[in-house]
């Protein structure tokens, strides 16, 4: 009979649930409606793996699991694919310039595949201490490079391409709609102003597919193809990846706003060059976080990791956190006194549900009004809004923890274990303890207080109830 009041229940809330997309495409809020019932072909453009990410890269992926996850929610099954940009990148994301890995691996004195192994590793740490569902199929340019060149032969044998000294170039006025999604014509008049011009480019906007190596010297990453030794174009791997991951149309691409100018409008430009179809039903973009109102960049001193952050005891989570409280297409102001506001906001929160026992039942209105924040357009500050609603409610306090713990299934804050981690006491702290509910016995409030400190000391406090004393670690 329970199990029957649960499936009830599930599909109230999906009835109630239509989510809403702001669709760069269509440049407006859409109606979501999956390509399949019931499942969804999501895909995200990835890292490229020569340094450590800092934190405003790693907004992005936050974001694009809180949609992944309202999708898991409504009980929709979801194929999420990732690509790792291991070759390719050029330091201008144009066709200028060093490869990324080639110029860190020269750097350290390493070779290409040393440094993209280290930063693969790297960014799945990240993912994880962000508490990020991984990607049902995480993928390295580098093991698709049959598959990119077979794309590139389609493509020159639809008449697309032109050769150049340095390589294969696509033109992309054989594009009716080039950058539509970017209204690409005024942006990349300006970009043009601030590169590098390459005289054998026939349209300013036309990009390589593939790039010869040069005569002169050995790359670290480099493959034979049709057109000579070489490696492909950074926008090609997406192409290739979605189309064999997802087919030829999917459902959701996200990415950073960065990608909106160049990167998105050539890859759906190879895309439906070669399938003839549209790549993706929704594109969505997340905004940048700037430090202090201006860009995270090495050169000025404000590149933050998340070691920086641990360094500074900010945990990855209340990074996380913070991220939720504004909109992801709202640029997000990084400032330390936010991330400690952060670190103490969650710390509240998961100290406050150290008072409920589980046991209760998710309460129907509050959830199915967390969802639609969500659902439009994710909504994220007003669905913690949402979440902190219920805490000042008078539902009762395992209903209140039943609630919660379900809102999490979404934002991800891993609120569970955070409440078993502070909840978890060292066995010389529980020592500690019992030796001062002794000393209260004893009415020796002098040795009560020095132990309180020395609990203290280790980071634990400790509060006396009705119920005896009650302790936690302050940390998260
Ligand atoms: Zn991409």
């Amino acid at each position: 009979m329970l199990f029957l009041g649960f499936l009830v229940k599930i599909q109230i809330i999906r009835k109630f649930m239509q989510i809403y997309l702001n669709n760069s495409l269509s440049k407006s809020k859409e109606e979501f409606h999956p390509i399949e019932n019931h499942q969804v072909g999501l895909y995200t453009c990835g890292p490229t793996v020569y340094d450590y990410p800092h934190i405003g890269n790693l907004r992005a992926y936050i974001t694009w699991d809180i949609l992944k996850r309202l999708l898991l929610s409504q009980d929709l099954k979801v194929n999420h694919v990732m690509n790792v940009t291991d070759v390719g990148h050029l330091v201008s994301d144009d066709d200028f310039g060093e490869d990324k890995l080639e110029k860190a691996a020269k750097k350290e004195g390493k070779n290409a595949w040393e440094i993209a192994e280290f930063f693969i590793q790297v960014f799945k740490n990240s993912l994880k201490e962000l508490n990020i569902l991984d990607p049902t199929n995480l993928v390295r340019a580098t093991d698709t490079i049959k598959e990119q060149i077979e794309f590139v032969k389609i493509l020159e044998a639809k008449g697309f391409l032109y050769k150049t000294s340095d390589g294969l170039y696509f033109d992309t006025t054989k594009i009716i709609d080039y950058g539509k999604i970017a209204n690409i014509q005024n942006i990349d008049l300006q970009a043009g102003a601030r590169v590098e011009v390459n005289n054998e480019k026939k349209n300013i906007t036309d990009f390589a597919v593939w790039k010869f190596s040069p005569l002169d010297a050995k790359r670290d990453m480099e493959w034979d193809s049709p057109w000579g030794k070489g490696f492909p174009g950074w926008h090609l791997e997406c192409s290739v990846m979605s189309r064999m991951y997802l087919g030829d149309t999917f459902d959701i691409h996200t990415g950073g706003i960065d990608h909106l100018a160049i990167h998105h409008p050539n890859e759906m430009a190879q895309s439906e060059a070669v399938t003839g179809k549209v790549q993706a039903k929704y594109w969505l973009h997340n905004e940048f976080l700037k430090f202090e109102g201006g860009k995270m960049s090495k050169s000025s001193g404000t590149f933050v990791t998340l070691e920086n952050l641990k360094e500074k005891n900010i945990s990855p989570l209340a990074y996380r956190y913070f991220v939720l409280l504004t909109h992801y297409r709202k640029s997000l102001n990084f400032s330390w006194e936010a991330q400690e506001a952060a670190q103490n906001a969650l710390l509240n929160l998961v100290k406050s549900l150290t008072w409920y026992a589980d046991g209760g039942q998710v309460n129907k209105e509050y959830l199915e009004k967390f969802y639609s924040a969500l659902a439009d357009d994710l909504n994220t500050p007003q669905a913690v809004a949402v979440l902190q609603e219920v805490l000042a409610s008078d539902l009762s306090d395992q209903d209140k923890l039943a609630t919660i713990y379900q809102m999490d299934e979404v934002l991800g804050l891993d609120l569970k274990n955070l409440k078993k981690q502070i909840l978890s006491l060292s066995a010389e702290e529980k020592d500690l303890l019992t030796q001062r509910e002794q000393a209260r016995n004893n009415k020796d409030w002098t040795l009560s207080d020095a132990l309180r400190v020395r609990l203290q000391n280790l980071g634990v406090e400790v509060e006396d109830t009705a119920g005896g004393q009650k302790a936690m670690r302050v940390k998260i």
